[in-house]
């Protein structure tokens, strides 16, 4: 906590290191420490309500439906015929609210680490996820995600993984053990998407990402999209799958699938899921350090 003087609360974003920056808390809802980790809801002005771990921001009311369309609708609109999902993460439930309006999902699975997390998000994050809970597709699992994707003998064709940064229990979902794991999991053309950090900030994240993505799957990259509450830039979503061509699918087989879905989005079309896979050289430069690496 720091401020300027003013008489407001000041959550500091404490991802980085060398770089910090502040949101105003205009009120703060909900504090707790959880057994895995430090949990703060507050509202701020320009992001709406906020949601912190262990000082890291996850989600705002403000801005979510950018990453939680943008890590739903491309895996599932690639693949073209995802029925059995896993969420790996996604404790606010924000990611399984867009899953469930693909009307072609019949079972979603969702792993979280942490009941408080979720208890608290039905409460407070109700403006996205009411109704995740009332859908009977959903089914919740309390467990650590690696122990999950280790030990469970059901298959999924799309894998979300929406979790925190690799410290923490984040860590171990972004280790090589549970990469392998979900490509077990996974259907013959399936799809594994992860929340991958901000590349201008974390580019040994996505580098280390990549290197593990190719041991198991066929075509490994990843995805972009501007996310105001990440920040540093480009917020990357690591691509995995076992299908070679799935990356590649054109805004006209989209416009197809997505008129077919039959909902709205606010970020998400077509013509942004392909361009999204356009990288800027300094990006393209870092999947292809992770293809080289042993
Ligand atoms: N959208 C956010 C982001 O980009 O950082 C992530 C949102 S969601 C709140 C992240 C969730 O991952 C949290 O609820 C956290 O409890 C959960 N989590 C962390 N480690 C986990 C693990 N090993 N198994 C399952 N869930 C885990």
């Amino acid at each position: 906590m720091s401020g300027n003087g003013d008489d407001k609360r000041w959550f500091e974003e404490r991802l980085y290191d060398s770089t910090r920056y502040a949101f105003r808390a205009d009120k703060v809802i909900y504090e707790e420490d959880t057994e895995f980790q430090h949990l703060a809801l507050f509202e701020n002005e320009k992001f709406g309500r906020v949601l912190m771990l262990d000082g890291v921001t996850q989600v705002t009311t403000a801005d979510e439906f950018i990453y939680h369309e943008m890590m739903t609708h491309v895996p599932i609109l690639a693949h073209g015929a995802a029925e059995r999902v896993l969420v790996i993460g996604g404790g606010d439930c924000g990611i399984a609210n867009q899953v469930l309006k693909h009307t072609s999902v019949k079972h979603l699975t969702q792993v979280e680490i942490d009941p408080s997390v979720i208890e608290f998000a039905k409460t407070h994050f109700s403006v996205f996820n009411a109704s995740v809970f009332e859908d009977d597709r959903f089914h919740s699992v309390i467990a650590d995600g690696m122990k999950f994707v280790a030990e469970t003998d059901e298959r999924f064709d799309v894998i979300i993984v929406d979790s925190t940064d690799p410290i923490g229990p984040g860590e171990v979902l972004f280790s090589q053990a549970f990469y392998d794991a979900c490509a077990g999991i996974l259907t013959g053309k399936g799809i594994m998407v992860t929340q991958n950090g901000v590349p201008f900030m974390q580019a040994d994240e996505l580098v280390t990402s990549i290197s593990r993505f190719k041991k198991s799957f066929t075509d490994a990259s990843a995805y972009l999209a501007a996310i105001p509450t990440y920040i540093g830039g480009h917020m990357a979503m690591g691509w995995a799958s076992h299908d070679g061509e799935a990356r590649f699918r054109g805004a006209g087989v989209l416009t197809e699938r997505f008129a077919k879905a039959g909902f709205d989005t606010r970020y998400y079309t077509p013509r942004v899921h392909a361009g999204a896979f356009a990288l800027p050289r300094f990006i393209e430069e870092l999947i292809e350090k992770g293809l080289q690496q042993g």
